[in-house]
């Protein structure tokens, strides 16, 4: 008891593992029911078994009945405070060797997948007397990464998908922020060559990669209260890269 989200319903996608996993750790450490929403079933439920009082529950993000589904199960168990579009995925290419499959399932799941989220969210925390939701995108999106034109667009897109959700529901309660994380340690960067990783390293100032937990501070402070006149803003944990 006494957390800063003591009593609140979050919701957290893609959160089986990586930041996602780190994100529900920390908010349900600070007093909140958290729903585990991932792509497999199974792998939602074994990481929210973890987590006093989560939940898991199997949800592909790019698909509009699996995402509206949450949001009523969230409605129907009291009400949705906070939600947390954080599922991802990779497909690195260069122009040369990028499919248009590779574009389309990266940009599906981050900006289809972010845009679902943000809409089933905001209605149900209109009805549930305002609410915090939290859109993860990148650094990659700032500055655009060689090999990642899907990747880049699609987290560039989160960032104008933010600010204009943010400008249409702020009167009613609910805010609409942005994480833009650089090198973070996960599944996700865990393919990466350890030259690729210490050159990556040396090229930020803090000269080192960030761990999940460090994106989960900035994503907590987003999703409470304690940033309650914060709406369309995009905050960096990058450790001062790309500034
Ligand atoms: P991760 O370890 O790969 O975790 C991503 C999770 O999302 C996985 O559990 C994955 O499930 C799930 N997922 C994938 N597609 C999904 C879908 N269609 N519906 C629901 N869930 C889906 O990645 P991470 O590194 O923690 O990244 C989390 C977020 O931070 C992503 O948005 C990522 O782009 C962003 N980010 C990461 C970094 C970094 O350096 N790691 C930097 C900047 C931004 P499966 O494993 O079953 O596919």
């Amino acid at each position: 008891m006494g957390g800063i989200v003591d009593g609140r319903h979050a919701v957290v996608t893609g959160a089986a593992q990586g930041i996602g996993l780190a994100i529900a750790r920390r908010l349900a450490a600070e007093g909140a029911r958290v729903t585990i929403a991932d792509l497999d079933g199974d792998r939602a439920e074994a990481a929210a078994a973890e987590i006093p009082g989560a939940a898991g529950i199997a949800c592909d993000v790019t698909s509009e009945v699996d995402v509206q589904a949450v949001a009523d199960r969230a409605l129907g168990s009291g009400g949705l405070d906070i939600w947390v579009n954080n599922a991802g995925v990779t497909k690195d290419a260069s122009l040369r060797k990028m499919t248009l499959d590779d574009f389309d399932l990266v940009v599906g799941v981050h900006l289809r997948g972010t845009w679902l989220g943000v809409r089933a969210a905001q209605a149900a925390m209109r009805e549930s007397g305002g609410g915090s939701i939290v859109n993860i995108s990148s650094l990659s999106g700032k500055f655009g990464n060689p090999g990642q034109t899907n990747y880049s667009a699609a987290k560039a897109g989160i960032v104008g998908l933010t600010k204009a959700a943010a400008k249409e529901v702020a009167h009613h309660g609910v805010r609409i922020n942005a994480v833009q994380p650089g090198l973070i340690r996960t599944p996700m960067t865990a393919a990466m060559t350890p030259e690729a990783l210490a050159a990556t390293e040396a090229s930020i100032p803090m000269r080192r990669a960030g761990e999940p937990d460090e994106v989960a501070g900035a994503v907590l402070f987003l999703a409470s209260d304690l940033s309650s006149y914060m709406t369309g803003a995009v905050l960096e944990v990058g450790g001062g890269r790309g500034m």
